[in-house]
């Protein structure tokens, strides 16, 4: 074991469960010899508790890699934490973190013998993510039989949530897990197409799948005798099963009828199993086995414009999903490193949103406030400003009604938002398990999108179901309750959620993830359990108010309690620059408001202020579905910030904002370029936007007439009179 240090070479320890194959040690020492900047020798050893290795750089320092990871990700993760290690300081378990589910060992050819003279009988199974071609089955058998020196037949099965790339069967109780060199499968069936197309003969072919399996190391895992489990009780979606006592959490297993379940409580005696399927003929004394693999979700560009259930399978009749991939439902959050400062805007098209709580791609932005007050209505509206960006979009339904997501998909459809939109949906009445993973599934899917360097957008709606989903399985399971009867890791299921939102580094493709987690509040009460828990979590809120929405001031956003933390240096500054003097005018006019209701003596500075937060505040509201571009935005903000509208009667005001904009893109698209590309305000352009008001006014018709300080408190009266309002 190991290799005879030389008296030059520094010597490192590697501390493994197994022993590591001589092509890896080599690449071991020679990444370190780079690193370390001398020539370096490996010791090996053997430690049954270690999973994978760690590499001792010096008593600081050290490198952990995970084995069950495949070669090219294990060079990856040790390129990178080598180089991170080298920088000093971390510790190893911040750098790399280990993320396999299932504990797997190395096998060299003696253990596989040894693993076939177990096994009775012919037949292994070979269970693979992707179809096999039969040749390779064929050239499998052809390996095994030859070690086994008798006949072994391979028989074949698909199942694509396979964590590992193919496992291996051997009999009742044993399983080889296949290397990377079988994640090639599905490159290799295609390469075969290709060869047979150009015209390569067999033998060539073969020669191709043998370069390719020789040129992986290690060869082969071979997994520890697994455990099968009986059902004790079943009911209500969850089932408890004893046996299975390596079962790892969140890991799947297959009850008899086929169902998935999901192994969720782990207590010493009995596994509590969330179920993802049908309860039918599972009973007590029913087998499940363990499959060793986390809960996947397909990902990937074609399941834009379909509608998924929480296991991405299509629930809308459109035909099956061919996915880019599977990727886990759960993952670890990007750490520090792997991150960089939002400084990209998203544009939601909501006035009130883009001037006073800009978005930034990457941020997380929780909208929340009582029911029915139009807190899906922003996240949808968002989505559909998204039309001619770069931005892919995920909403997930956490327990709503069909009929509410049917009209969510009628609206996203006839906006044409679909074609860059999935929708993931549990509805009410399914398994309270596709109520809970929901989120996560959808998260996966953009995820995907931001890791090959794209923007994804993810909306939750909403974590307060989810978090009653939550509370209803841990209290099915009996586990302890804590705070308002939520278990006491609630705070950990949705920060664990919402922490994979991110803008990612450029090193790693610069992709960004946003996230838009709704919440929904008793009585406007933001200051509850979850409220709080997801607010802390979160970059800032979106307060939704009752006593506003019921005044007509739609969107209902309270501007006191809404906030954007991140995003302001992300909001582009030709915003920045009129959204400054706007927060400043609601506020001064929220406050004289209140005191003008009271009756108070006003002088004509006050009665300004209350003309101008009147009109900014009518400004700001918005109709449904109907996002505003930014160059549009910041034409009737600059507007409005500097009083250019004071002299028309509020009500007009939303008619006037239609004619405004439609004058000016139909009479001076030169201006509309200018501010769509303006990064700033300069004076030629006030000059131009002031004009282009002007010259709207001049052929406005002025229709309702109201004091400019009425408050709404005089009654309004209708003419019909040609004014050309004075500037
Ligand atoms: P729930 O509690 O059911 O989830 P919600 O808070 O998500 O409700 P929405 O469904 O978005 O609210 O909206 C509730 C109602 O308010 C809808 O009928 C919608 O048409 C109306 N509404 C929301 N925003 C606006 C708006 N900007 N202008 C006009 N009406 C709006
Ligand atoms: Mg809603």
């Amino acid at each position: 074991m190991g290799r005879a240090s030389k008296t030059t070479a520094r010597e490192l320890i590697v501390r493994s469960r197994v022993e590591l194959s001589d092509a890896l040690v080599a690449l071991l020492c020679e990444r370190l010899g780079e690193l370390l900047g001398e020539p370096v020798t490996i010791r090996q050893e053997r430690n049954p508790h270690v999973r994978g290795a760690i590499i001792y750089l010096d008593e600081q320092r050290q490198v952990v890699i995970d084995t069950s990871a495949p070669l090219k990700e294990m060079q990856r993760r040790l390129e990178r934490g080598v180089t991170l290690a080298a920088r000093g300081g971390q510790r190893a378990s911040d750098i790399i973190v280990s993320q396999g589910d299932v504990p797997l060992i190395s096998v060299s050819d003696t253990n596989l013998k040894r693993a076939l003279d177990a096994l009775r009988g012919r037949r292994v199974r070979l269970e693979a993510r992707a179809p096999v071609d039969s040749d390779v089955t064929d050239h499998l058998a052809a390996k095994l039989s030859a070690a086994a020196g008798r006949d072994i037949t391979v028989d074949m099965r698909v199942d694509p949530r396979l964590e590992a790339s193919a496992v291996l069967y051997l009999g009742e109780g044993q399983r080889v897990v296949l290397d990377d060199r079988f994640a090639w499968l599905r490159d290799v069936t295609a390469s075969l197409e290709r060869y047979r197309e150009a015209g390569f003969s067999p033998d060539e072919t073969y020669d191709y799948i043998r370069s390719i399996i020789d040129s992986t190391q290690p060869e082969l895992r071979l997994e520890e005798v697994r455990e099968a489990g009986r059902v004790l009780e079943v009911g209500d979606g969850i089932a408890l099963v004893s046996g299975m006592g390596t079962v790892g959490s969140q890991e799947v297993v297959e009850f008899e009828n086929g169902a998935l379940g999901i192994a969720f409580s782990l207590l010493t005696d009995r596994v509590g199993c969330l179920l993802l399927g049908s309860e039918d003929a599972i009973r007590e004394g029913s087998g499940v086995r363990r499959t060793g693999h986390l809960l996947k979700t397909p990902v990937g560009a074609s399941l834009r414009g379909r509608i998924v259930d929480s296991l991405g399978r299509p629930i809308d009749g459109h035909g099956p999903i061919a996915p880019d991939a599977m990727r886990p439902i759960e993952r670890l959050a990007p750490g520090i490193t792997d991150r960089m400062p939002v400084d990209t805007p998203l544009h939601t098209g909501i006035k009130v949103i883009d001037a006073l709580v800009p978005l930034g791609r990457g941020q997380r932005e929780l909208i929340i406030g009582d029911r029915k007050i139009g807190k899906t209505s922003i996240a949808i509206d968002t989505i559909m400003a998204q039309h001619d960006t770069d931005v892919i979009c995920v909403y997930t339904s956490i327990g709503q009604k069909a009929s509410s997501v049917g009209r969510i998909v009628q609206t996203l459809t006839e906006s044409g938002a679909m074609e860059y939109t999935t929708l993931v949906v549990a509805l009410p009445n399914e398994q309270p398990a596709f109520r809970y993973i929901a989120p996560y599934t959808a998260c996966a899917m953009g995820e995907y999108v931001m890791d090959g360097g794209g923007h994804g957008l993810v909306v939750y709606d909403d974590l307060s179901k989810h978090a009653a989903t939550y509370r209803e399985v841990s209290a099915l399971l009996k586990r302890p309750i804590g705070r308002e009867a939520y278990p006491g890791d609630i705070f950990y299921v949705h920060s664990r959620l919402l922490e994979r939102s991110a803008r990612l580094s450029a090193e790693l493709g610069g992709g960004s993830l946003t996230g838009l987690p709704i919440v929904e509040t008793l009585a406007g009460d933001i200051s509850a359990f979850i409220p709080t828990n997801v607010i802390s979590i979160c970059d800032g809120q979106i307060v939704l108010d009752t006593g506003l929405f019921n005044e007509g001031v739609r969107p209902a956003m309270d501007v006191g309690l809404s906030v954007s933390r991140v995003g302001g240096a992300a909001q582009t500054r030709l915003v920045k620059q009129v959204a400054g003097r706007l927060r400043i005018d609601l506020a001064q006019y929220q406050e004289m408001a209140q005191f003008v209701k009271f009756g108070a003596e006003v002088d004509q500075a006050t009665l300004d202020q209350l003309t101008r937060g009147e009109r900014s505040r009518e400004l700001l509201k918005q109709t449904l579905h109907n996002p505003m571009p930014e160059a549009h935005e910041a034409l009737v903000l600059f507007a409005v910030v500097n009083g250019l509208l004071d002299d028309l009667p509020t009500a007009d005001l939303a008619r006037f904002e239609r004619h405004v904009v439609d004058f000016v893109v139909r009479a001076r698209p030169g201006l509309v370029t200018a501010l769509a590309e303006g990064t700033r305000m300069d004076e030629a352009l006030e000059d131009e936007i002031r004009t282009a008001v002007d010259e709207c006014k001049a052929s406005f018709t002025v229709q309702v007439e109201t004091e400019p300080t009425s408050l709404g408190l005089a009654d309004s009266m209708v003419s019909e009179e040609e004014v050309g309002v004075a500037p």
